[in-house]
């Protein structure tokens, strides 16, 4: 696929660019900096160049960012609800084209790209319906003071996204914000701008103000670094590799601005013996081979009872050799590629060092096919809680299977990790269920099922997983202030410290 392809695609939303730029306060804005080069993950062919944006944007994004803000606030609830309710209704007229846009420039399976992007659509709607519900409490204080709490914007908040699923990520944070009244800088991974620069046309072409949400295209240790120094933000908002985040966090800290992380994870897919074995397995394998495995919550480590577990792991190697691994553009792909060359070679030498470490490959598939693109079958290890594959991403399709003996011994190896994403347990006993859903210690977890989750419901993780929730009430909650107002209503208040003195 070429830059040509995109370029058509990118039409409706960027005219007649003839490259990617920073999309503020209204305006395309080309970098300056040093090329950033996208390879086409399907081939290793060039599919984008572009120039790293300037250390200048900062400015001129604060100012269009707090303009658009302070015109954004002022509005009543139900027009702010009403422009994102129309940011859905455009995301769905131009969902064919974003998807595709987002199975190019990303290298996503064109069926998931469609389900990525009605997603996106569903974020803004949901939060549509909260912009004129954020109302506050009335507190019953034992005093004689009316007591009332309201939610106010942060003002602008900066939001860095990963390149696993831009647009997904992008409306997740972008949603929230917006209805809670704030202003956005949007900075998306440098390998998969595109279709966050259309959420910020979508946005602008909805109603909402320019400058409302601002896209930043360009490199993380550069622009990205440069907005969390000195962009005048009220919050980062960070959804990335635990590395980078520990990094944003440490910056932010420095000027005193609150962050939310979203990070990586090790997740523990637990199947018992007494589960209905055939739709665990199905289970199994959505939990990690979907997105080619690149994805946070993925289930990457598969704890299955003892007396079950070659059954299980043949089956599983079994079925990983039916998906149809290919061309993300083709309708019926199911994997696509690893979707850069520095990931691919992460994934690479983390199962070579796997099974050097004593892991087994189970079944005879090789994990990486000849040729020239950046792919890995999907594959299934056996090895144990303690080896580095088990307790570091991958984010590739590559599950350890790790056996366990009895429920306690499950418990502990799901916990036995410095992450905390998402887990789930398949078993057809209801107790053991809920014992287990509430042991482990996972922001997200699933009964019978995995990886289904929802704008209306928390997200976030423990531990190394990161801290903050986006999603549902929470996520609105991260993006407002909290004022507490106490109006006196006595006609002769109390005396109290420093009230007794008269003007007499
Ligand atoms: P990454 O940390 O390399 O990059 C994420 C973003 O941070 C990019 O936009 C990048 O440009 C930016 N960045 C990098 N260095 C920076 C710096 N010094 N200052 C400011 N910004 C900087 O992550 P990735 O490789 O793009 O994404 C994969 C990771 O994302 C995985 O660990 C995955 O688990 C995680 N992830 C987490 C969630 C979640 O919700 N918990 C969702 C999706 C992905």
């Amino acid at each position: 696929m070429s830059w040509q392809t995109l370029q058509t695609l990118m039409r409706p939303f960027w005219g007649d660019r003839d490259s990617v730029a920073s999309y503020v306060g209204g305006e395309f804005i080309a970098g300056g900096g040093s090329p950033v080069e996208v390879r086409n993950a399907h081939d290793g062919s060039l599919l984008l160049s572009y120039a790293d944006a300037d250390a200048s944007l900062v400015a001129r994004a604060d100012a269009a960012a707090s303009a658009a803000g302070a015109q954004w606030w002022a509005l009543t609830g139900q027009a702010r609800g009403r422009v994102m309710y129309q940011v859905g209704a455009l995301l769905r007229e131009h969902a064919d084209a974003l998807a595709q846009i987002e199975a190019i420039g990303a290298s996503k399976p064109i069926r998931d790209a469609r389900v990525e992007v009605a997603k996106v659509a569903e974020m803004f709607e949901y939060y549509a319906g909260w912009a004129d519900k954020l109302h506050g409490e009335v507190i019953p204080v034992p005093t004689t003071h009316l007591n009332y709490v309201t939610y106010e914007p942060l003002g602008t908040v900066l939001q860095i996204t990963p390149w696993n699923a831009p647009i997904f990520t992008g409306g997740w944070q972008v949603a929230p914000a917006i209805a809670a009244g704030n202003a956005v800088i949007l900075k998306p991974s440098e390998l998969t701008p595109l279709t966050s620069l259309v959420i910020g046309v979508l946005v602008e072409r909805a109603g909402a103000p320019k400058g409302l949400v601002n896209v930043i295209a360009g490199y993380g240790h550069t622009i990205g670094q440069a907005f969390i120094a000195e962009a005048n933000i009220r919050k980062v908002v960070f959804v990335g590799s635990p590395a980078t985040g520990r990094h944003i966090a440490t910056a932010a800290a420095q000027r005193c601005i609150p962050a939310v992380l979203e990070l990586g994870g090790k997740s523990a897919n637990i199947v018992f013996e007494d589960a209905d074995l055939e739709v665990a397995l199905r289970g199994a394998q959505a939990a990690i081979f979907s997105g080619a495995g690149q994805s946070c919550v993925s289930g990457s480590r598969l704890l299955v009872q003892a007396s079950i577990f070659d059954k299980f792991t043949r089956a599983l190697a079994e079925a990983a050799t039916q998906f149809s691994v290919g061309d993300p553009l083709s309708a019926d792909t199911q994997i696509g590629p690893i979707n850069n060359a520095k990931q691919f070679a992460h994934v690479k030498g983390m199962l070579a060092a796997a099974v050097q470490d004593g892991a087994r490959l189970v079944g005879d598939a090789e994990p990486v096919p000849a040729g020239s693109g950046y792919y890995v079958k999907p594959t299934v290890l056996a090895g144990e809680n303690h080896l580095a594959c088990a307790q570091e991403e991958i984010f590739g399709p590559v599950v350890v299977a790790i056996p366990f003996e009895t429920e306690a011994d499950a418990i502990r190896i799901a916990n036995d990790s410095r992450f905390g994403l998402a887990g789930a347990v398949w078993t057809r006993d209801v107790g053991r269920a809920h014992r287990v859903a509430k042991q482990v210690k996972a922001g997200t977890f699933w009964v019978n099922g995995y990886k289904t989750i929802h704008v209306s419901s928390p997200f976030g993780g423990y531990g190394e997983s990161g801290y903050g929730r986006s999603s549902g009430l929470d996520a609105l909650r991260e993006y407002s202030e909290v004022k507490s107002v106490w109006v006196e209503t006595a006609a002769t208040p109390a005396a109290s410290f420093g009230y007794g003195a008269s003007l007499e």
